[in-house]
């Protein structure tokens, strides 16, 4: 019998909800890019529940517990002193999300020495070591497609707060004003704004579809192509360099994933052949741009605007400069965490928890790395440090 150990965010400050908005979430059949659904055996959880934070447990406790496994659940995951911590030594499996990265740096998984799968409950796997697990024969699996629409649900969001100036405006309502020229001074249209996307995978894709009815012109950058008919469809010019795509853009809306290649590729060189007035919204991971180039671009107003919702460290201290910092419309890692997306990837944490112990493979859509490489989705996905891909 193994021992699951699964870090998620704490509860809600005033407790478990009595109630939720709406009944259930709405269903959709298959996902956008084509891939299917999660098909566990069974789930223990009604779709709509809060799921992703401890008390919800991603439904897994019924499960776990009635087939003879140990499953600790927290919150508690820096320091020495954490629960995540003391517990590691003997877990087989740590199951985390990005939302509340339980970090598992080489450091901990040297300690971890039954370790044998980490599963990220939605997408991105970067809080791993991934060289570090690939060599200690560590399977690392996630959710793909669990969050994608809504990642780019929250970047379309995002994009149209920051250029419309919808946060600054809001607040002016609250307090109880009604300065129209305040409001407005910053505030324009998307339509005749050149928008690029870095990455136009799952999500970026997903956004380039929910932007072409704005009518803007599409740009994006990513190390391969996409297919001519997707290209032409989207009316999306393709720049081989993310220099180009900087200088010909208004608005730039990043979704690779963080890895040697992409880690602060936003830094005060890139931003600084921006258009003077540009907007970046990023919830792809936090690295990818340079903290302080993005306080400054903001400062001396090469930025109009950052929005996005990913962090480094996560949770931030609360010092930390994106906080403060002017012209951002910045949110808590939320995008990839609605009611609608935890039923997605609880489900799937499930199915991949059943193939594990029933022995069967894991789909291979979900895998990062196995049997000591890279995997399905990470080959296309992720780099090691060695500069190796599957
Ligand atoms: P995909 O793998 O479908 O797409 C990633 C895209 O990034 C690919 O098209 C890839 O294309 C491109 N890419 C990789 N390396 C580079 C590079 N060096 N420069 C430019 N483009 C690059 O992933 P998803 O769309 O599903 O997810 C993307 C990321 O979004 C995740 O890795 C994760 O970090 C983040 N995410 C955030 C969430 C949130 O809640 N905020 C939730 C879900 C995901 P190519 O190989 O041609 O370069």
């Amino acid at each position: 019998m193994s021992k699951i150990l699964c870090v998620l965010y704490p509860d809600p400050v005033d407790g478990f909800p009595p109630r939720y908005p709406r009944d259930g979430v709405p269903t959709i059949d298959r996902y956008e890019s084509g891939g299917t659904l999660p098909t566990p055996q069974h789930i223990d959880f009604r779709p709509g529940e809060l799921l992703g934070c401890v008390s919800g447990s991603l439904g897994l406790g019924r499960f776990l517990e009635t087939s003879g496994h140990t499953l600790v659940v927290t919150s508690d995951k820096e320091g020495p002193d954490s629960v995540f911590e003391r517990e590691l030594a003997d877990a087989e499996v740590v199951i985390s999300q990005p939302f509340w990265p339980a970090y598992l740096t080489a450091d901990r998984l040297a300690r971890a020495k039954k370790l044998r799968l980490a599963i990220t409950a939605g997408i991105g796997s970067d809080h791993v070591d991934l060289d570090e697990a690939a060599a200690r024969g560590v399977t690392v699996a996630e959710v793909t497609d669990s969050n994608c629409i809504s990642v780019a649900e929250h970047a379309a969001m995002q994009i149209l707060a920051l250029v419309r100036n919808f946060l600054p405006s809001h607040e002016w309502i609250t307090r109880g004003g009604w300065n129209i020229a305040d409001c407005v001074s910053r505030a324009y249209d998307l339509e005749g704004m050149q928008v690029g996307i870095v990455g136009a995978g799952r999500i970026g894709l997903a956004l380039m579809r929910r932007l072409k009815p704005f009518g803007v012109p599409l740009h994006y950058m990513q190390r391969h192509p996409l297919q001519p008919e997707v290209a032409r469809e989207l009316g999306a010019k393709f720049h081989p360099s993310v220099e180009s795509l900087a200088e010909a853009c208004d608005v730039i809306s990043i979704h690779c994933p963080l890895h040697p290649g992409t880690l602060r590729m936003f830094n005060d060189e890139l931003i600084g052949r921006m258009k003077r007035g540009s907007y970046i919204v990023n919830t792809a991971r936090a690295e990818i741009c340079d903290r302080d180039a993005v306080v400054r671009a903001l400062e001396g107003g090469r930025l109009a605007g950052y929005a996005g919702d990913v962090w480094f460290p996560q949770p931030p201290p609360p010092d930390h400069p994106w906080r403060t910092m002017p012209h951002q419309a910045m949110t808590p890692h939320v995008s990839g965490t609605t009611l609608s997306a935890q039923a997605r990837y609880a489900a799937g944490t499930r199915e991949i928890l059943e193939c594990w112990f029933e022995g069967r493979p894991i789909r291979e859509e979900y895998l990062i790395i196995d049997g000591g490489k890279l995997a399905g989705v990470g080959a296309s996905s992720y780099t090691l440090a060695t500069g190796a891909r599957a």
